[in-house]
């Protein structure tokens, strides 16, 4: 099989891995993939208490990392900490070799690692370099409760299909219980073959199989659709044991974990950068609140055409395009719609269940456009070309990427003269030539004000989080301007929007353009109507 085989064929199966779960709990799951969160306090003490929040925080498990405890006697310290978990135990003593903070003698190491199976843990891992040798030395004497995991980390990448096949034997020869493989994603489609590898191997062995990295972190969500025996997820954001992994919280709220299942459409956010998106959110409470069967998840994307070749099923059923990729996403469609065609991005994927065609989409204009609409009415409410508030007005558009095509399009489609500024003069004259508008060099916007009463879009990134004081036009310009907008919606009020009403204008968020246009795109994934009410108390929320 090829390190790109498509995921189409596989047949997800759900394994049934632990039966310590309390009778409430199981019922509400659609899954047995198990939460472990890795408990990594320099002390027993701090140990205790973040096992305690472990609980809390509706884990099943803990990963009790001994190589992070600054003193440690084993004999005393092994028995306190198992006996003080309420939850039950994995112990890990990660060597330095591994990844881990041991560095002392080898022996000794897995001689804590005997005791804790003496001693009840319910789980040890054990790496595959000294697995067999452990798995000899305590044959005969391991309870039948006690699981060993024989763990793999690559810290360089995610090796071939073939390749990660041979190491699951390996393990599994080396005497696993369980077989624990983590790699490291280059790229999202990576991830395709550790899930292949999960799929082909559950029906021998169970298997722990994740993709280390931010664009690993669908492995740590979709394990639960594809039969992963578990996933971690940290207690607080950021305090890892390895890096990608999510807050237990975000698993369990964000990503609505306990309901995936093997049949569950999976849906996301294909951009680069992705992680400051709030579409999971908004979608993951909208399908909840619907009960649909789906999850939306953050997408770290490099190349749109590899992605949507790689995660060819049709169970990959819809993609929102950010940033670099919404132009791109033309070329990867099958078919595009005729209005996302003239604007020349794509901001909606769906892949047709009947025959897996791509259908592109632009949603981002009417989001927009209606938008500011509204802004300029001051109240809600559609219009139609010939009555918009639109007609006639001086329209300037910063930026002529995705949503500066959009801005553009729909703004002369409503009747407005548009001038298009951008950083790269060229790509500003192209797009004035294609929608019939005129071009200024970004440099130039600060002094053109033709006339009073001119509405000001900004639709470039300026401004975006981290780097909120940033703005594409000095204060001063701003006084000319009747209405500002900014596609920005991290933070809420941009600098740009925070000016401009200081400068007497209207002014309207990105986050109205974010839920207007997330109504067609949720249309488009359920075939349901939009839950407006639902998505606006949302995003107010946050
Ligand atoms: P895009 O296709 O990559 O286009 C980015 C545009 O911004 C280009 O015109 C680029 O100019 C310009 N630009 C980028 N960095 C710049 C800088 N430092 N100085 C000057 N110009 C710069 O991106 P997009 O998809 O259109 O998204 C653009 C922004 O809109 C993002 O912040 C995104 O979050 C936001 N957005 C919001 C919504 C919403 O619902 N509120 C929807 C879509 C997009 P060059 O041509 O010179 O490279």
């Amino acid at each position: 099989m090829s390190s790109t085989k498509q995921l189409s064929l596989l047949r997800p199966k759900v394994t049934s891995s632990f039966t310590c779960l309390n009778m409430e709990a199981a019922a509400m799951r659609q899954n047995s993939t198990l939460i472990c969160v890795p408990i990594m306090g320099d002390s027993i003490d701090k140990m205790a208490i973040d096992m305690d929040r472990a609980k809390a925080s509706g884990a099943d498990l803990v990963e009790i990392r001994l190589d992070c405890l600054k003193t440690f006697s084993p004999n005393e310290d092994l028995k306190t900490i198992m006996k003080a978990s309420p939850l039950p135990t994995l112990i890990t003593y990660r060597p330095k070799w591994e990844g881990g903070q041991y560095e002392g003698d080898e022996n000794k190491r897995l001689d804590v690692l005997r005791l804790a199976v003496e001693l009840g843990a319910d789980y040890v891992d054990v790496e595959l370099q000294v697995a067999r040798e452990f798995n000899d030395s305590i044959s005969g004497k391991k309870p039948q409760n006690c699981k060993v995991i024989v763990s793999s980390h690559n810290y360089e990448s995610t090796p071939s299909i073939e390749d990660l096949g041979n190491l699951v034997a390996r393990i599994q020869a080396a005497g696993a219980d369980i077989v624990k493989i983590a790699t490291t994603a280059l790229d999202i489609t990576d991830v395709a073959r550790i899930f292949q590898t999960i799929v082909h191997s559950q029906y021998q062995v169970p298997i722990i199989g994740l993709v280390m990295g931010e664009r690993g972190l669908i492995s740590r969500v979709l394990c639960a659709k594809y039969g992963g025996y578990l996933t971690f997820g940290t207690l607080d954001s950021g305090v890892v044991s390895a890096p990608g992994q999510p807050t237990v919280k975000d698993l369990l709220d964000l990503y609505n974990f306990r309901s995936i299942r093997h049949d569950t459409k999976v849906f996301g956010i294909i951009g680069k950068p992705v992680g400051h998106s709030k579409s999971p959110f908004l979608y993951n409470e909208a399908f909840k609140s619907a009960g649909f069967n789906g999850v939306y998840l953050h997408l770290l994307v490099d190349g749109v055409a590899n992605f949507l070749q790689t995660y060819s099923s049709t169970d990959f059923t819809g993609f929102s395009c950010t940033i670099p990729h919404k132009e791109e996403a033309v070329k990867c469609c099958d078919e595009v719609d005729p209005v996302a065609k003239s604007i020349g991005a794509v901001n909606c994927i769906i892949r047709r269940a009947s025959d897996g065609k791509l259908l592109g989409y632009n949603t981002d204009y009417v989001g927009a456009i209606s938008a500011i609409e509204d802004g300029l009415q001051g109240s809600h409410g559609a219009s139609n070309s010939t009555s918009s508030p639109l007609y006639n007005k001086l329209f300037i558009v910063i930026g002529a990427g995705g949503a500066g095509k959009a801005l553009a399009y729909g703004a002369k489609e409503k009747g407005a003269r548009v001038v298009i500024a951008n950083r790269t003069f060229e790509r500003a004259k192209e797009l004035a030539d294609t929608i019939g508008g005129d071009a200024l060099s970004l440099a130039d916007l600060e002094n053109f004000h033709p006339e009073d009463g001119m509405i000001l879009a900004n639709t470039t990134s300026i401004g975006m989080q981290p780097k909120v004081d940033e703005t594409p036009v000095p204060k001063q310009a701003l006084k000319h301007y009747a209405l500002v907008f900014d596609a920005v919606y991290t933070p809420k009020i941009t600098r740009l929007l925070r000016e401009a009403e200081e400068c007497g204008a209207t002014t309207v968020s990105g986050i109205e353009m974010f839920i207007g246009q997330a109504y067609g795109q949720y249309e488009r994934y359920t075939g349901l109507p939009a839950p407006k009410e639902l998505f606006r108390k949302l995003m107010s929320t946050k």
